[in-house]
């Protein structure tokens, strides 16, 4: 039998989830469709921003990946799944999950296979004459607020688990009502998939609750931000290349050439990884919210620390310089393009613990993207068999009119009303 509801997710380019419910829609539902304009949408304002490369003409259709049809516990009668565009049936090539599985592609075509896991931090609020508060007053790793939010945590989990969501860890934050629920890892389209779904099944069930649920980065201007720290391993073969074959607490070349890949195009992945006005209020120093250029063990200062027990060997490299206002497949996919960029043309490997210079602005990382080795783009029609790195690509040109179009709108807002958006969006 058919599920009633079958809802169909897609992220935009402003990195806020979106669904369509499809009455009655069943594992065989042909998708939903979609407007190309809908790639072009702001999240501040209901205008089309201009030079998206978008008009009002154009249809897309979100097919969805069987893959990940499941139901969703929380919600009554209700399936959901999750999708890829296409346009006159071959994938759409402004599609961010596309640009994500063509990342993987350039990764596999090199000999790589990539692991990723999202770190989502987030806080738990209540409306209080019209103000966001915290709900509770708790510190790090708070013992005594738990037992006052386990319904919270039970239908959260249950949720997620039955969603093929697997949290591995769950924390008091260091903020007021800020906690983090970190998820296990997986291949990077699942963990991008897991993420969407973690934020909105939280999200969910906390409205149910009377409560709500933001992973805005800097939600309260007094308190410390929300990071999206996002843990990537690099396989060949099914061994891990992260640890060096020499000694287990330090990084192999391919991890190192891969850092470097990523961190001499910093500037252009923060345009992908930090992409709005509230990212910038998050990325301040001593804030642990990986602001400095640099990479190094150990050190949550750095925008890419490798942690380290000093026990078992390396296991993965963690990026700190990111945030939910991201679209994770963007996000994501821009890092495994430049960090295979970097393993393929053995970029010299960066010493730990030097800072490569600020942190770009907001306008500077776009400017950044422009040209840069982000873009790919599919030569063949089966985008699963060819790509090639473009100049420029349609999917960024639109990318840059949102998100421009949003900042420019969001930093002209009184400080109380951006937040106030940004903690309803995100
Ligand atoms: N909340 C910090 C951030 O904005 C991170 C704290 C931590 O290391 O978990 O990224
Ligand atoms: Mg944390």
């Amino acid at each position: 039998m058919a599920p009633r509801y079958l809802r169909h997710y897609w992220s935009d380019n402003a990195g806020v989830t979106r669904t369509k419910v499809e009455i009655n829609g069943g594992v065989k539902s042909s998708g939903v469709g979609l407007a190309l304009a809908d790639q072009a949408q702001c999240m501040s304002h209901r205008s089309v921003p201009m030079g998206s490369g978008i008009g009002s003409v154009g249809d897309i259709r979100l097919i969805p990946d069987r893959e990940t049809f499941v139901e969703v516990p929380h919600l009554k009668n209700t399936y959901r799944v999750i999708g890829d565009m296409f346009r006159n049936g071959t994938p759409w090539d402004l599609c961010p999950r596309n640009y994500l599985k063509e990342a993987v592609l350039r990764a596999a075509q090199n000999g790589f296979t990539i692991r990723a896991a999202f770190e989502p931090e987030f806080y738990l609020l209540k409306l209080v004459e019209g103000k966001y508060q915290p709900i509770d007053n708790g510190l790090y790793g708070d013992a005594g607020t738990l037992s006052g939010i386990s319904e919270w945590i039970d239908t959260n989990v249950i949720s997620l688990e039955g969603q093929n969501v697997f949290p591995e860890i769950f924390h008091h934050e260091s903020g007021p009502g800020q906690y983090e629920m970190s998820l296990r890892h997986a291949d990077p389209i699942k963990a991008a998939d897991d993420f969407l779904i973690a934020r909105d099944t939280i999200k969910s069930i906390s409205k149910q609750l009377g409560i709500t649920a933001t992973f805005c980065p800097k939600p309260l201007k007094e308190e410390i931000g929300n990071g999206l720290h996002l843990n990537i391993s690099i396989w060949k073969q099914d061994v891990s290349n992260v640890p060096s074959v020499h000694c287990d607490q330090k990084l192999s070349a391919n991890a190192l050439h891969f850092l470097s890949g990523v961190i001499n195009n910093f500037d252009a992945v923060i345009a992908l990884t930090c992409p709005s006005s509230n990212s910038y209020k998050r990325l301040q120093s001593s804030s642990w919210s990986g602001a400095s250029k640099h990479w190094d063990y150990e050190d949550r200062s750095a925008a890419i620390r490798i942690p380290r027990s000093g026990i078992s060997p390396i296991t993965h490299m963690e990026f700190r310089a990111i945030d939910a206002t991201a679209n994770p497949y963007l996000a994501l996919g821009g890092i495994i393009n430049l960090g295979i960029a970097g393993l393929v043309g053995k970029h010299e490997p960066l010493d730990a613990g030097v800072v490569f210079g600020k942190l770009s602005s907001f306008n500077e990382s776009m400017k950044k993207l422009e040209g840069s080795l982000l873009h790919t783009k599919s030569i063949d029609s089966n985008l699963f068999t060819a790509y090639q790195a473009v100049r420029n690509s349609n999917l960024f040109t639109a990318y840059q009119a949102v998100r421009k179009s949003d900042y420019a709108y969001c930093k002209k807002l009184p400080t109380s009303q951006e937040e106030k958006l940004f903690i309803e969006r995100y």
